[in-house]
């Protein structure tokens, strides 16, 4: 069987302890996936330290055109990159391409590096003395990934560490590791100096060895909020810079002056794409008002037409869980929430999918009438099941998404700007969709949620990703002609 190695120096290395890594459309188990420790991540700490010294050193033009080439194998490569991730994850291969496409975008945004990370400069802001700023890279920077964007969540952090200057270590999830060493492989192509990129596999001991490294100056993370918060609270004790994205209750709110054909069938498919393990899945509709019963009856006859089956067959819309875990998890909640009150309209457990008898499917499941008290409204569920809250008003709505600990996406449908204006203004949510379901932002925005989504303050990408992974300078000069004389006093220096 294929073990997956680590990528360190630009070599495979391998290891004794290994997990299993499954195919959860077959649900058997395809390859093992070796886990590190200490030792592994000592040895891409040194590695990455020794390719600091002249990665730190190349020029702008150098790092550029390293992005540019990369960019253009994964453009080369995204079908076959998109369907490694279906093996190991189970989406579709068009929903992997889709994320290879999205995390490609942060590639295409360093590609304009010269631009982003240009400096200020201020003329005499006293006689004979100017002031500039500049930014420089961290050091060693590490990333640990969840297993629902293999590709693209890693993708929000490397391009923008190694293209301002840092070498970088990801540990990605250990469900579907091999994105990662293929990723490793591109940039190797690409023309990234060994020690650049290096990728060390594993689980809590892995983490654990990168919170507590003094080599490693910064961590991102993206994963579950208990996880998180133990990330920063680890790492930042440890004296590192930290961004630790957490996990999402998502609530698209429908209005009824909303075209309800057009709401359903968005939500639907922000609800049920990848099974709904995306960060940014619609997992609760609130209908308001008469918006309600038009609404459950639209989302009921959509939950019904979604093709379910492997990844990697044509016209599949939606795949399987990652794990035989996750599938038990998501249909005792649908059970659960039977039992609290909420009506099952449309259930998806014990789907069975002919030829694939073994592997982690469940169907989509709607529920109705589901209240803020309920498990299935509490809990992020990470899976195909959509609950419909009903409010009276906006304001209502408005107010159950604020009382949510979450707040990573959410969405209106409405036709009116008021509405629209409102919502956007006074919801306590990051990332705010109108009319747009899965509102996530373009790589030269941020990426972040507020509350329990993003532990401390920063988000990932974009202007946020530059500021994280580099530190600033400023700079104040005097060329003082030979023959000048300056009185100097003991005071504070002040400007004149
Ligand atoms: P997870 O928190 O279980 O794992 C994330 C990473 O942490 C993995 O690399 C894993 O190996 C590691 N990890 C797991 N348990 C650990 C422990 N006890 N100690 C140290 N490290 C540990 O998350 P997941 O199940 O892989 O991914 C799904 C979660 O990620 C969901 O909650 C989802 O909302 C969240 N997510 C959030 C965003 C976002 O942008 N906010 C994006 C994608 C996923």
């Amino acid at each position: 069987m294929n073990t997956i190695p680590h990528w360190i120096n630009g070599s495979p290395v391998t290891g004794t302890t290994t997990a299993p890594v499954f195919n959860p459309a077959t649900g058997q188990e395809q390859a093992r996936v070796v886990l590190g420790g200490g030792t592994d991540v000592d040895a891409a700490v040194t590695a990455a330290t020794t390719a600091f010294e002249t990665w730190s050193e190349s020029s702008l033009t150098q790092r550029t055109q390293v992005m540019f080439a990369f960019r253009q194998l994964l453009v080369e490569h995204e079908e076959e990159l998109g369907r490694i991730i279906s093996a190991e994850h189970g989406k579709t291969v068009d929903d992997a391409r889709g994320e290879i496409t999205r995390g490609r975008e942060v590639v295409e945004f360093v590609c304009g590096l010269g631009d982003v990370l240009k400096g200020s400069f201020s003329d005499q802001v006293s006689r004979g003395i100017d002031v500039h700023d500049f930014r420089q890279p961290l050091g060693v920077v590490a990333g640990i990934t969840p297993f629902n964007f293999p590709a693209m969540v890693p993708l929000w952090m490397h391009p923008i560490a190694i293209a301002t200057g840092n070498t970088f270590i990801l540990k990605p999830s250990e469900r579907d590791p091999s994105a990662a060493n293929f990723v490793a492989e591109l940039y190797r192509r690409a023309g990234l100096p060994d020690g650049v990129f290096n990728v060390v596999h594993g689980g809590k001991d892995a983490v654990d060895a990168i919170l507590t490294h003094p080599g490693i100056e910064a961590v991102s993370f993206v994963g579950s909020t208990p996880i998180a918060k133990y990330v920063h609270e680890q790492a930042t004790s440890h004296g590192k810079r930290v961004q630790a994205l957490g996990g999402a209750k998502n609530h698209a709110v429908v209005l009824p002056d909303a075209d309800i054909e057009f709401a359903a069938n968005h939500i639907t498919a922000g609800a049920y794409g990848s099974a709904g393990e995306r960060c940014m899945a619609v997992s609760v509709a609130v209908a308001v008002g008469e918006a309600a019963d038009a609404l459950v009856e639209v989302l009921e006859r959509k939950a019904r037409e979604v093709k379910v089956g492997p990844g990697d067959a044509p016209g599949t819309e939606m795949g399987p869980l990652v794990t035989k875990a996750a599938q038990e998890r998501v249909e005792n909640a649908v059970g659960v929430a039977a039992t609290q009150g909420a009506t099952v309209v449309v259930d998806g457990r014990g789907l069975k999918v002919d030829g694939h008898e073994e592997g982690f499917f469940t169907g989509p499941s709607l529920l109705d009438h589901v209240t803020a008290e309920m498990d299935a409204y509490r809990e992020e569920l990470f899976g195909p099941v959509l609950a419909v809250v009903r409010a009276e008003s906006l304001d209502q709505a408005i107010g159950l998404i604020n009382a949510n600990p979450y707040g990573n996406g959410t969405a209106l449908f409405t036709a009116s700007g008021e509405a629209a204006r409102r919502f956007q203004r006074n919801v306590k949510v990051g990332m705010i969709g109108i009319n747009v379901p899965v509102p996530v932002p373009m790589s030269f925005y941020s990426f972040g949620g507020w509350k329990d989504s993003l532990i401390g303050d920063s988000a990932i990408h974009g202007p946020d990703g530059i500021r994280f992974y580099t530190r600033p300078k400023v700079v104040t000069t005097r060329w003082p002609q030979p023959t000048q004389q300056t009185a100097v006093g003991f005071e504070f220096p002040t400007s004149n």
